[in-house]
Parts: C-alpha cells; structure tokens; sequence
C-alpha cells in the first residue's frame, strides 16, 4: 500500500480507502458489505468512510461489524450531517455514531455538508469539544468551498482543519480550481468521493463513461498500454496530485483487487493530455450547495 500524511500531522492514511454510501440499506446484503470491508482491510484499505446519514446509521453498523476485532488498524471516518450542526446535536450525533461504531473514538469526524441553520462557529466548537475530549482525533469538513474553510479555520483557534471530502472524477474536475491548490498551500489532504461519477440521484448523476462512448473508448486504449481497465485509469488518474486521496466504494471482491492494482499504473505525459482532451478542466471552482 501506498501512504500520504493526514493533513500537517505524522499520520499515514492510505491512498485508497472504502466508501460505504448505501451500505447498511439491504439486510441481505450485509454479509458482502462485510466481507468486502474486510476484504479491502486485509489488502491495506484501512481507511474506511462513512457517514450517520448513510442507511441512518446502518452504514456504520456494517462498518463496526467488519472492524470489530482490528479497530486499531483501522482509520476511521465518518460524518455529522448538516441538520445535526448546532453545538447539542454534533455532540449527540458523535455519541449515536461512537455507539454504532463500537468505538471509543473517532479518528476523523467531518461535518457532511454546509449548513443552512447552524452557524458554523456553534459545528465547529462542537468539534473541539469532541477532540479535547478524546472522543474524536482530527476534524475535517466535506463539500466545504475555499471561503467555508477559511471561515471554518478562522472559529477553530487552536485545532486545524485535516481534511475537506469533495466528489472528484474525470467528469468533475471542478475542485482543480480551488479547494486542491488552496489545500496543498494550506496542508489538508483533499479526499475525493465518488471517483467513478456520481450517482443518478446525486449532481446530476454524471456516472462513469459507458462502453461505447468516444470518452470510454479513450480510456480503454489507454488501460490496453498497461494492461489496465478504463476504471484503473480513472482511478490512477485521480491519484496524482499530492495530498490528495481517494475512497471508491466497492461492494465486489474483484473490484476491490482491480482498484488496489490501480496504484501500480504510472501513465504517461502524453496519456495524461489525452485524458486532458476528452475531459476537459471547465472554469469553474466549486460550488457552494447547503443543506
Ligand atoms: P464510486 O466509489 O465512485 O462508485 C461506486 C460504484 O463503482 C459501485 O457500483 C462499485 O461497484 C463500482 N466499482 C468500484 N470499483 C470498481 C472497479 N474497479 N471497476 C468497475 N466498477 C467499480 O461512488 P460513491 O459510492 O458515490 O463514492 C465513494 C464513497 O465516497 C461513498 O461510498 C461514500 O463513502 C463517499 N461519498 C461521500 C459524499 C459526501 O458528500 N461527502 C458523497 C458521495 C460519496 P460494486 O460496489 O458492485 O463493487
């Protein structure tokens, strides 16, 4: 497995780790959520990602069954939603999570989204009370714009911002804009989601390029050099800018082994300004969505 540090501390997260969006929502499958988290585990995927909102809690159940006897080795992620900002409910959704999780603490604790009702200062004292308690290690935001984590960092005093969790992939290369140049100036590690597109119901649904696009085309003669697949590319490509990691969900073994190989890739100049051509960088920074 490959490292990178967790924002300007010594920890060393891996370049991979699991998302677990929808686990938890299909009881017959939570045996596969499982033995796939541990699968990943075994491999060096030991960061894992989840949120209170993912299944309303079942995520995290699945996640603490497939933790409970490495809880150690394990890199711990997961998130407060915007509804439960004010000071109270981070506190109280930290405690449900911890509770789910069967853990004593949480390394690192992400508010999921802006909020709309809770002034940020009220989230993010709530964050400090967390970590001075020893019930979360590090605190980071997700779908934060720059001008968000500036604020964020301006109310934390003493504690940093770790972390900002931004969907990044070949079709939404927005966050090259702002929130990665601003975050390798400032030392946060950017963890991109949803590294193979979005899901229907999310920003538009813009999902992987299917077979027979000239963009999917692409990709397959690139993967053929390396005697890769499409979602190797994507994912190596990804990977390439420092500071930056990524957590792909994947619920099959062979996905999860085709991603870990992933890693391997280096490509080309010329390959990379290939990928430049059939998915273009727009002008655009990130926007700003609250909930
Ligand atoms: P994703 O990881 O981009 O894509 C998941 C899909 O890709 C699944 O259908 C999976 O199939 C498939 N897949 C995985 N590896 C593959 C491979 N090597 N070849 C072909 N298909 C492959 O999507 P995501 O779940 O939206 O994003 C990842 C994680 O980011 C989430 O699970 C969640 O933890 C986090 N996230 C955070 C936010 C946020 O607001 N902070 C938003 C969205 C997501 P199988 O499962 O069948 O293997």
């Amino acid at each position: 497995m490959k490292y990178r540090r967790l924002g300007i501390t010594n920890e060393k997260i891996p370049l991979i780790g699991q998302g677990t969006w929808t686990y938890g929502e299909n009881k017959s499958e939570a045996l596969e959520e499982i033995k796939a988290l541990r699968f990943g585990i075994e491999n060096g995927l030991t960061l894992i990602d989840t949120a209170e909102e993912y299944a309303k809690g079942g995520a995290e159940r699945i996640v603490s069954e497939a933790i409970k006897d490495c809880r150690g080795d394990i890199f711990l992620t997961t998130k407060v939603s915007a509804k439960n900002c004010s000071y109270k409910s981070v506190i109280e959704a930290a405690e449900r999570s911890l509770e789910r999780l069967n853990t004593t603490y949480i390394d690192l604790y992400l508010q999921h989204w802006p909020s709309k009702e809770h002034p940020l200062e009220e989230t993010m004292q709530a964050m400090e009370y967390l970590v001075d308690k020893g019930l979360v290690k590090y605190i980071g935001v997700s779908n934060f714009t720059q001008q968000l984590m500036d604020d964020a960092q301006a109310v934390l005093g003493s504690h940093v911002i770790m972390c900002n969790q931004v969907g990044y992939h070949l079709n939404d290369r927005r966050v090259e804009n702002d929130i990665i140049p601003y975050c390798q100036k400032n030392e946060v590690t950017v963890m991109g989601y949803s590294p193979f597109g979005y899901a229907p119901q999310f920003f538009g649904g813009v999902g992987f390029p299917e077979q027979g696009t000239m963009e999917r085309q692409i990709l397959d003669k690139i993967g053929r050099k390396y005697g890769a697949t499409a979602y190797q590319v994507a994912l190596n490509w990804i990977l390439r800018h420092e500071k930056l990691i990524t957590i792909p969900k994947a619920k099959t073994i062979t996905h999860i082994k085709s991603n870990l190989k992933a890693l391997e890739l280096t490509l080309s100049d010329e390959d990379l300004q290939l990928i430049d051509t059939y998915f273009p960088k727009t002008n655009e920074g990130m926007s700003l969505v609250k909930y």
